[in-house]
């Protein structure tokens, strides 16, 4: 047993903790989450708990379905929402076989390879996320168009909405969980918010998003409001998405940081960036999994639909976001496409793999973008090189099927897995007959 693991079992000691939630995460993104009690936490920090892999959604085949969960003593925290009269902790797991393998279709594994890779490198990888999501009026059935909690805009002060209320106690808890918040804030679209969560490891970040939507949803049902993360829930307001803002360190030295450097911006910054925007292609189908994140791409409103970089612009893909040269820790990139509906580890695994590619390949950054490319003409685009990002989850999925990049960063089982889940997805909407489609069609034919 290891410090941090007898820390743990002294303070469930100390706090009087009743249950240990073991969380791991399945390959869409969902949070999975057994109870234990603390008497049996000794056995599982020494032998895992063993659980059938082959009911959670792309673990394992039903054949080898035997999997272990293996809780990681470091990210044992207290749930807040609990409260303190039966508390109870959570830990993230990692799961092996049986025979003590990491499993191959462990999300946090996929991540923590990609990481690997990058430390083989010579590089640690910090994010921070701005997550955007709606407050809908209590609403639980789907056939209805949800309705805003209130009908304010970006950075607006609502004096009688429960959004503050609702921020105030989500980074509340968040923080008693040792996730520290940069900002918040009201978003454009009426309902919407945005918390950003201050950088951390990839690794730990990861953790934390699958923590943050846990509290955001603990909330939302104490304060009788529905928080959604779908992507773009209704057509004619901004959707949400998860800007991620990106930088490799080499020890204490920021790896993208060079004063001297266009836009402050070091070789190792512009190759990273030019590993991300030649493979944004291949990556999109994770880091925009569902048929409603491309409503969103497509949509308008600052996002992102192009392949293309600018320094502060806000209709690329990745933007170099502007800091003090004194403050040359802060050089990183914002990758613009993503939305938090993504199964995180997987994301940025994706999204790692291709900016290390970009380093490993010496790979050319293409020239800035500095109009709204939004508003080119196609053949303009085509002039400057300018890709779409893909237009469908199948289109996507199409270009991820050809992708070696998605193919060894994922690792085979997963990469097959989330193809099939996916394609079951798309599948299953695209032969829907919508009302839209018999308002404009049944009496016209
Ligand atoms: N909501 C916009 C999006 O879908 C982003 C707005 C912003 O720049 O924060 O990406
Ligand atoms: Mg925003
Ligand atoms: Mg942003």
């Amino acid at each position: 047993m290891d410090r941090q693991q007898e820390y743990v079992l002294r303070t469930i000691e100390e706090k009087g903790v009743r249950f240990v939630r073991l969380w791991f995460t399945d390959v869409v993104g969902k949070l999975k989450s057994v109870a234990i009690a603390p008497a049996e936490l000794e056995k599982a920090f020494e032998e895992g708990i063993g659980f059938d892999g082959s009911s959670i959604q792309g673990l394992t085949r039903v054949y080898e379905a035997d999997m272990l969960a293996r809780p990681d003593a470091a990210t044992f925290q207290l749930l807040p929402w609990r409260g303190t009269d039966y508390p109870v902790a959570r830990m993230f797991c990692d799961i092996t076989t049986r025979d003590d393998e990491p499993a191959r279709t462990d999300p946090r594994n996929i991540l923590k390879r990609a990481l690997e890779s990058a430390a083989d490198m010579g590089f640690t990888c910090y994010v921070h996320p701005e997550v955007e999501f709606y407050l809908f009026q209590q609403e639980s059935d789907p056939e209805k168009i949800p309705v805003p909690i209130d009908s304010a805009s970006y950075f607006d002060h609502v004096t009688r909405s429960t959004a503050h209320d609702f921020r105030r106690d989500a980074i509340l808890n968040l923080e008693e969980m040792g996730i520290s918040v940069e900002f918040s804030h009201h978003e454009a679209g009426p309902g919407q918010n945005e918390i950003d969560l201050h950088y951390s490891d990839a690794l730990s970040m990861a953790d934390n998003l699958m923590t943050f939507k846990a509290v955001i949803e603990e909330i939302a049902v104490r304060q009788g409001v529905q928080a959604s993360f779908m992507p773009k829930p209704l057509g004619n307001v901004p959707g949400s998405g998860m800007h991620t803002h990106i930088s490799l360190f080499e020890g204490e030295r920021n790896a993208f940081a060079d004063p001297t450097g266009p836009y402050g911006l070091s070789k190792t910054g512009r190759q990273f960036m030019a590993g991300l925007l030649r493979h944004a292609r291949e990556i999109t189908a994770v880091t925009n999994q569902h048929v409603n994140s491309y409503k969103r791409l497509w949509g308008g409103d600052e996002a992102p639909s192009y392949v293309c970089w600018g320094p502060n612009n806000r209709s690329a893909l990745i933007r170099v976001p502007y800091y003090k040269p004194e403050k040359s820790q802060s050089a990183r990139l914002e990758y613009r496409a993503i939305d938090s509906s993504a199964n995180p580890y997987l994301a940025f695994a994706a999204m790692i793999r291709a900016g290390l590619a970009g380093i490993a390949g010496d790979y050319e950054l293409p020239e800035q973008a500095d109009t709204d490319v939004s508003l080119m003409s196609t053949m303009e685009r085509q002039i400057l090189g300018i890709e779409s990002l893909p237009e469908s989850l199948s289109q996507a999925l199409r270009v991820m099927r050809e992708s070696e990049l998605m193919a060894e960063g994922l690792g085979e089982d997963c990469f097959a897995y989330f193809l099939r889940e996916k394609k079951h997805e798309w599948r299953e909407y695209s032969t829907q007959i919508t009302t839209e489609e018999r308002r404009r069609f049944l009496a016209t034919f």
